[in-house]
């Protein structure tokens, strides 16, 4: 059932919300044996759909009645175990919800439970981490990540559901183009970061995972807006329908380095914008296509090893008996909770931020940044909507990520941290399928034009 026919039966009654959340999260468990899309589920939903059925009778009007959400494990969820896939946060349970999930239960939403992903969002397969999701059309094959659980259930779920999720470079676009549904990431600040277990600070958005554009857009509409807990939240996100008049390919991204594949099937759907009127014209966007990646990784390892310093089993996450002095007990802690690329990340952004390097790497970074908004800025006076491919490359298989050095697994993310680097609100839509696979293709729009990818989707559907 369509979350758009779900939310106007349960409006007027006609849904049982209790026995309608039993059913959801019998079947998520079902599917979540054979998948791994969670890390846990929600033993409070019970509870929370008997309480949403009593304000449905009593005649409130609530935009998300009863509908079943599953939450990215890294988004806080009161009461329910949030670790962002990591063991040093395992058994850590919030006292308080996310803005935006506090927003979303007030509408009627109900939390079924916390969804597999990288470990603090670092990687793009979800694999970084102890539960391993599996592509709903190849079990052998990866989700993407690192937001993999949200998008594998996304695509499974055969009742009304969304997902919220979270990126930094890509963590939305990249497995709702591998499992084959819409993934919206909003403008920087548009949902309040506050109870988002941080990966890096300049860059963390909430988003949201959907079958169809409606609920994707409905679940922005209800999470953004300004919120005093987060001093970047900005205005909220009111959809009006937008006309698209052109849009620019980004050339870089279709030349060399991507699978022929999905070369042909993004091609093809964007000839097909023409019989919608839009006219398509290629642009040439050297800096955000050469450098972003070099730069996002730069910044996003920086700020991520700050942000872990906090885990030393002293005041947050894991604790083990004190033995030996202070720092060897740090080393302890931290070499035991910490998964491998956490590490890495830890050791190459502090070393990006020595003084003696800072110059050389982090500040660099930081003005390639500027440079590579202003740019976008540049093509977003002539273009409505950017467009590429969002990965380059269908779901890889699990025996071929073992192989990957870790330099590969970055290259994966070369068209989705441009976006993500500049702040700007992306969309990724299904474009069809190659080789039995799902192909997704990236629509870019300019800060707080989510109308304009809002209006774009609809396109997509019939
Ligand atoms: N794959 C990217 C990384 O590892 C993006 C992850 C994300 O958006 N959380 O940093």
């Amino acid at each position: 059932m369509k979350a758009q026919d779900f939310l106007d039966d349960a409006a007027i009654g006609s849904i049982d919300i209790v026995e309608n959340t039993h059913k959801a999260l019998r079947k998520a468990q079902q599917i979540d044996n054979d998948y791994n899309y969670f890390y846990n589920f929600n033993e409070d939903a019970i509870r929370q759909a008997e309480e949403i059925q009593r304000r449905i009778n009593e005649g409130q009007r609530l935009r998300f009645a009863g509908l079943p959400v599953s939450v990215k494990d890294c988004i806080c969820v009161k009461g329910l175990e949030s670790a962002a896939g990591s063991r040093i946060l395992q058994g850590y349970r919030p006292l308080f919800d996310a803005t935006a999930i506090k927003r979303l239960k007030q509408e009627g939403a109900i939390i079924m439970g916390k969804t597999t992903q990288d470990e603090f969002g670092f990687g793009s397969f979800s694999t970084n981490t102890h539960k391993f999701p599996k592509n709903p059309h190849d079990m052998s094959r990866c989700t993407g990540g690192s937001s993999g659980g949200s998008a594998g259930m996304t695509a499974k779920a055969d009742f009304a559901h969304i997902s919220i999720a979270e990126s930094t470079g890509g963590s939305i676009a990249c497995p709702a183009s591998f499992c084959g549904v819409i993934g919206l990431t909003p403008t920087y600040g548009r949902v309040s970061r506050y109870g988002l277990i941080d990966y890096a600070n300049s860059l963390d958005k909430i988003g949201v995972m959907g079958k169809n554009i409606f609920e994707c857009k409905l679940a922005l509409e209800i999470m953004s807006g300004k919120d005093d807990k987060d001093g970047t939240s900005l205005d909220a996100f009111s959809h009006q329908k937008r006309k698209i008049r052109k849009v620019g390919v980004i050339k870089e991204t279709l030349s060399e380095g991507i699978d022929e594949g999905v070369r042909i099937n993004v091609m093809r759907t964007i000839q097909n914008l023409e019989d919608f009127g839009i006219v398509a014209e290629e642009i040439s966007l050297p800096l955000s296509s050469g450098y972003a990646l070099a730069a996002y990784y730069i910044i996003a390892m920086s700020e991520a090893s700050t942000n872990l310093a906090k885990y030393c089993g002293l005041r947050y996450g894991a604790a083990e008996k004190l033995d030996g002095n202070f720092n060897e007990y740090f080393s302890n802690v931290r070499s035991k909770y910490f998964g491998d690329e956490a590490k890495r990340r830890i050791i190459l952004g502090t070393f990006a931020r020595q003084s003696g390097f800072r110059e050389a790497f982090y500040l660099k970074a930081m003005k390639l940044r500027t440079l590579i908004i202003e740019e976008y800025k540049k093509a977003f006076n002539e273009y409505d909507l950017l467009v590429s491919p969002t990965m380059p490359v269908i779901a890889p298989k699990f025996s071929a990520i073992q192989n990957l050095t870790p330099m590969q697994n970055y290259l994966m993310d070369i068209m989705t941290v441009g976006p993500n680097l500049a702040g700007l609100p992306h969309l990724t839509l299904n474009s069809g399928m190659s080789n039995s696979m799902p192909v997704g293709i990236q629509f870019i729009a300019d800060h707080m034009k989510e109308d304009m990818l809002v209006s774009m989707g609809e396109m997509f559907e019939p």
